[in-house]
């Protein structure tokens, strides 16, 4: 129930300006965001990087409805990528792009070429990008896009969301050798006839979907700060002898950091997601929807007089 409210208040440009114009709201978003500018980003990433984590960033922004507004999308990408591999940053570091920012909704081709051009500059600065998957409406589409770019770019990452019904034979399909295929539960709001609903559903599709990726061919990566879930994919890892080289852990920035240098100090491959940029307001309300603890500390920010 909260989390619906919470979901529906993501959409709302009310609930955005009262949000953004908040006393400590600046605190709230650094939490989870590196900050405004790709340098920013950099010097997030060196951190991380400096502690033994890999990264894959993700330049915020997700209600593109203009050509243009695509273009310097990708053109951030563009940057960014040149500015990691000058700063040798890479292959540490990746990047995370939805395909929404890059003109999904009223162009999928368009999605298609932006896309490409990233993956070609991740290639060129010995990196790799992963797409970000979105809500079901939008999934199809993502995989066939990632098929095409698959072809010249085979490393590009796929995300599959335990949440949705089809995702099993999703993983299936995907479970072949060097496919990256990133596992996540799912954060947008989904009606029943395509989305398990209980906790208990969806915490068992993931581990169903675990089983198929860590027995498959491909290189897992298990996107995911759930204790029983992290512990299902060590076990799993020790199962099908899969060593750090073969399968990642993934978490965000900002969520559980302790566990993340656990598991890295254990000798696992770690990565942070580490988001940045102007537009945080959606992401961050995402992850206030999936930990509603989450919002005493952001309601200080809404009602603080300071
Ligand atoms: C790297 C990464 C990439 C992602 N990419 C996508 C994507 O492309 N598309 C998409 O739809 N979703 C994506 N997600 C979000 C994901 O789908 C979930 O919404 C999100 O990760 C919450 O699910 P969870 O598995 O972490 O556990 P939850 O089911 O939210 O929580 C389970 C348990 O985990 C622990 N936990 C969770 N959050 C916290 C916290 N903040 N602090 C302390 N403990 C916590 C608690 O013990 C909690 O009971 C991504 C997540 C990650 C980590």
């Amino acid at each position: 129930m909260l989390r619906s409210v919470i979901l529906a208040a993501s959409r709302s440009s009310q609930v955005e300006r009262l949000v953004a114009t908040a006393p400590y709201t600046r605190d709230v978003v650094r939490r989870f965001v590196a900050g405004a500018a790709t340098d920013d980003a950099l010097r997030a990433t060196r951190v991380l990087v400096d502690d033994g984590l890999a990264v894959t960033l993700d330049h915020l922004g997700e209600d593109t409805v203009t050509p243009e507004q695509a273009t310097a999308t990708r053109d951030e990408y563009l940057r960014l990528l040149k500015m990691l591999a000058g700063a040798g940053l890479t292959p540490a570091a990746e990047v995370s792009v939805k395909l929404s920012a890059l003109g999904q909704m009223f162009d999928e081709q368009l999605a298609y070429d932006n896309a490409r051009a990233i993956c070609a500059a991740a290639d060129a600065a010995g990196t790799t990008v992963t797409l970000d998957m979105e809500d079901h409406t939008t999934t199809d589409s993502t995989l066939e896009v990632l098929g095409r770019l698959r072809k010249d770019f085979p490393s590009t990452g796929a995300v599959l969301q335990a949440y949705l019904r089809r995702t099993e034979s999703d993983c299936r399909e995907l479970a072949y050798a060097g496919s990256r295929v990133r596992l996540c539960k799912g954060a947008y709001k989904e009606p029943e006839s395509v989305a398990y609903q209980s906790t208990r559903d969806v915490d068992r599709s993931y581990v169903r979907c675990m089983n198929i990726l860590m027995s498959g061919d491909g290189y897992p990566m298990l996107a995911t700060h759930d204790p029983r879930m992290i512990a299902i994919g060590e076990d799993r890892a020790r199962w099908f002898d899969r060593g750090p080289e073969r399968f990642e852990f993934q978490m965000l920035y900002g969520i559980r950091p302790e566990e993340q240098a656990r598991l890295a100090g254990e000798g696992y491959t770690v990565r942070t997601y580490v988001p940045y940029g102007d537009e945080w307001y959606g992401y961050l309300m995402r992850r206030l929807a999936e930990r509603p603890a989450n919002l005493v500390f952001f309601g200080r920010a809404l009602i603080s007089k300071k």
